[in-house]
């Protein structure tokens, strides 16, 4: 399976026709075109007993530091869905059990973007939960606590019942998050809640735009959150409708006014599985993410069930942590798959 990673893209970047995939953000009402063929049981990895055991030898876990990492993107929460970028709350808390039980492992986009997955327990598998456009179903209060049906309660409850999947994922907000009125709130619980904080624009405009816009949109959604939480800056960014910004090195850094920005990420909206950010082809500028969702059953093609079927049925190797932080491991028949800059912490075997 060489190839896997090039052929993956290709196919995955035609067959969705790019331009339904790609819109996101409630532009797209592309319907679920094929069900997944059902793939052959295959056994998970082994969860490693406790994160602060010893380093062992990576062959034991099947350890695989350059496989593929899910991004998985949701939108709103809602009882009642009517598009792919809807999923009912139930269906969410589900997308955990499933996640947990294929030995995933929840980390945030700069996690991956600074390869700080030292973390993450040997035998198991990194994965980002994204949320996008920060509405009301992901954060949003039930006699002055966070409701128990939002994204963030759900995470919340599930984390206490689950120590071993803790309550992490990266939220990409516009102004007004959560529709609360009160960004010092909404900000402040997210950031208690231990969620990573993200750029999704002011306005949630795509940036194709002049350079003095582009600044103005990423730099007020950047100083609102900076109001909010003093000493909190966003370091990543979701892509209004997965546009491509005209001025690329913009979306990665400016400024606006007195607000200094800088995204060590920056997310796409289809359709695939993204590297590892060890692999020679991971691209901090353009990572990109999986569409989750429960429209139509959840089963629509390169949707995250589609990528988690594939995923478990061997189809695309997937990142196993070794649980030796300041290496990477691997087997040795990808060692061409290393970046360059990382042979001098290589541990292939
Ligand atoms: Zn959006």
């Amino acid at each position: 399976m060489a190839n896997y990673d090039a052929r993956l893209s290709r196919r995955a970047l035609l067959a969705a026709g790019l331009g339904a995939a790609v819109a996101a953000c409630g532009g797209s009402r592309r319907r679920p075109t094929a069900i997944a063929t059902p793939p052959p049981t295959t056994k998970a990895p082994t969860t490693s007993p406790s994160p602060t055991a010893p380093p062992r030898d990576p062959a034991t876990v099947k350890a695989n530091e350059l496989g593929v990492i899910p991004v998985l993107m949701h939108h709103r929460l809602i009882d009642k869905v009517d598009s792919e970028f809807d999923m009912t709350p139930a269906w969410f808390r589900a997308e955990l059990e499933r996640l947990l039980a294929e030995g995933y492992y929840p980390v945030t986009t700069l996690q991956v973007a600074r390869r700080d997955l030292g973390h993450v327990p040997a035998g198991r598998s990194p994965v980002v939960l994204t949320f996008d456009d920060s509405s009301r179903g992901q954060l949003h209060y039930a006699k002055g606590s966070i409701a128990a049906d939002s994204a963030v309660g759900i995470m919340l409850d599930f984390a206490r019942e689950h120590p071993e999947f803790p309550a992490v994922a990266s939220f990409y907000l516009n102004k007004d998050p959560f529709a609360l009125g009160d960004p010092h709130r909404a900000v402040g619980d997210l950031a208690k809640a231990g969620m990573e904080v993200g750029n999704h624009t002011y306005d949630h405009i795509p940036l194709r735009l002049p350079a003095a816009q582009v600044q103005a949109q990423l730099g007020e959604l950047a100083a609102m959150v900076g109001t909010a939480v003093p000493g909190l800056q966003p370091r990543t960014l979701a892509l209004p409708l997965g546009v491509t910004p005209s001025l690329p090195k913009l979306a990665r850094a400016g400024r606006w006014r007195q607000t200094s920005y800088r995204n060590e990420a920056v997310l796409l909206v289809g359709a695939e599985p993204a590297h590892s950010p060890w692999h020679k082809s991971w691209d901090p500028g353009a990572v990109p993410r999986i569409r989750s969702s429960s429209y139509g059953g959840g089963r629509g093609e390169f949707l995250s069930t589609w990528w988690l079927d594939q995923i478990k049925a061997g189809t695309v190797t997937r990142y196993v942590a070794a649980g030796n932080p300041g290496h990477v491991a691997f087997p040795k028949k990808y060692a061409d798959r290393l970046a360059p800059a990382y042979r001098h912490i290589a541990v292939a075997y």
